[in-house]
C-alpha cells in the first residue's frame, strides 16, 4: 500500500502513519519529494485497509499496489487449473456443457431431462431443487425432494449433477445426496457466510457472477472461498445488469478473457440467464466458446413451454443437440474440443 501525504504535511503526521504500520505489524519506508512525500507499507499488505491511513491528519491518499486475492490469482499459479467433477475436467481442453432444466419439478421431467442431456453429448446436468424466485408467491423449488429426484435421474447416465444452494443450513443435505458441484447463485455471490460454509467443504462450486458485481468483488467472493481451503471454484458469468431492457442481462462476454488473464480457475457462461430468451441462447453460447469459455451452463426443458420457471429461455432438447453441433465447429477453431 502506499500512502500519499499532503504538501503541508508535518513530522508528527508522518510518524502517526508510521506508527499505524507498525501496530499492523508492516514497516514503512518514507520517501521525501520535492512536492509529495509517499510512505510504501513493506510487509503483506492485503490486512490493510485504505481508510486506516486516509481520516489521519496530512493523508491525501491511500492505495493498494498488490491485487486483494490471492490464493484464485493467476499470479499465484500461473497454470491454468483444471478442475475434476466426479471424473469429468473442467477448465482443460475440453469443454463442458452442462445442461438441464432451471428446476426440478417431477421426476418424469427429470427422467426425460437426464435422457435428452445424455443423447445431446452433455456431460454434466443441472436443475435447481431450491429457487431464488423474485416473489414469495410463485414456485420456490421442490426442495430436499427435489434433491432426491434430481440425483436419481442423473444416476442412470452417470451424469454428475449441479444444484444451487441458497441455505447453509441444506449444506450437510447436500453432501448426504452427494451433489457433484455446489452452484452459488447471482443472488448470493456476496453471503460471506455461505462462502465461507462452501470453503470448508471438499466439493467444486460453481461461482455465478453477482447481477451488478464487478471482476474484482467476483474474484474476492471467490477468494473467500479459497481462503477457507477449497480451491475447487468454477466461475461463471451469467449477465450482469445494464440500461438495457431488451433482454434480462447483457453477456459480459469481455469477462470472459479478462477473468482468463486475472485468474488460474475455470471460466463457463450461463447463455441462459443472460439472454433470458431461447432463441438468443444459441448465438450467446457461440460468442462464449469463441471468447475462450471453458463450459457451458445452459437450460434445457423437455417442453419448454409447461416448464415452471424461467420457460421462455430453456431450449428444447432437439434445439440442444443442434447447439452442440455448432459449438463442436467452434471449440475446434479455437484449439479445443467439445
Ligand atoms: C439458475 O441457474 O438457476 C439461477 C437461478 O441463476 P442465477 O443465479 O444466475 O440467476
Ligand atoms: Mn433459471
Amino acid at each position: 500500500m502506499i500512502i500519499v501525504m499532503n504538501r503541508d504535511v508535518t513530522d508528527e503526521q508522518i510518524g502517526a502513519v508510521v506508527k499505524r504500520l507498525k501496530d499492523a505489524g508492516l514497516e514503512a519506508n518514507i520517501s521525501r519529494g520535492i512536492e509529495r512525500t509517499v510512505i510504501g507499507a513493506i510487509g503483506d499488505e492485503r490486512p490493510l485497509t485504505e481508510e486506516m491511513f486516509t481520516p489521519l491528519p496530512g493523508v491525501e491518499s491511500a492505495m493498494h499496489i498488490v491485487k486483494q486475492y490471492k490464493i484464485v490469482s493467476r499470479e499465484s499459479h500461473p497454470q491454468n487449473t483444471v478442475i475434476d467433477v466426479s471424473g469429468i475436467p473442467v477448465g482443460g481442453k475440453q469443454i463442458q456443457i452442462i445442461a438441464g432444466p432451471c428446476s426440478v419439478e417431477t421426476q418424469e421431467q427429470m427422467d426425460l431431462s437426464a435422457k435428452f442431456v445424455h443423447e445431446a453429448g452433455c456431460r454434466l446436468m443441472r436443475g435447481g431443487a431450491f429457487k431464488p424466485r423474485t416473489s414469495p408467491y410463485t414456485f420456490q423449488g421442490k426442495g430436499v425432494e427435489g434433491l432426491d429426484m434430481f440425483r436419481r435421474a442423473a444416476s442412470k447416465y452417470k451424469l454428475p449433477i449441479v444444484t444451487e444452494l441458497m441455505d447453509i443450513r441444506m449444506l450437510d443435505t447436500f453432501l448426504e445426496q452427494d451433489v457433484d458441484v455446489i452452484q452459488i447463485g447471482t443472488r448470493n455471490m456476496q453471503n460471506f457466510d455461505l462462502l465461507k460454509e462452501v470453503g470448508r467443504i471438499n466439493k467444486p462450486v460453481i461461482l455465478k457472477r453477482g447481477m451488478s458485481a464487478t471482476i474484482s468483488e467476483w474474484l474476492m467472493a471467490a477468494e473467500y472461498i479459497a481462503a477457507g481451503g477449497n480451491h475447487n471454484i468454477i466461475f461463471c458469468e451469467r449477465g450482469i445488469r445494464t440500461f438495457e431492457t431488451y433482454y434480462r442481462n447483457v453477456l459480459d462476454v469481455t469477462a470472459i478473457p479478462v477473468l482468463k488473464k486475472e485468474t488460474h480457475l475455470p471460466v463457463i457462461v450461463d447463455p441462459s440467464h443472460a439472454g433470458g430468451k431461447a432463441w438468443m441462447v444459441a448465438a450467446l453460447s457461440q460468442a462464449a466458446v469463441a471468447a475462450g469459455a471453458d463450459g457451458l451452463l445452459v437450460e434445457m426443458h423437455p417442453n419448454p413451454v409447461d416448464a415452471w420457471c424461467d420457460a421462455d429461455q430453456a431450449l428444447t432438447p432437439v434445439e440442444l443437440k443442434k447447439l452442440m453441433g455448432t459449438l463442436d465447429a467452434i471449440a475446434k477453431a479455437v484449439g479445443r474440443t467439445l
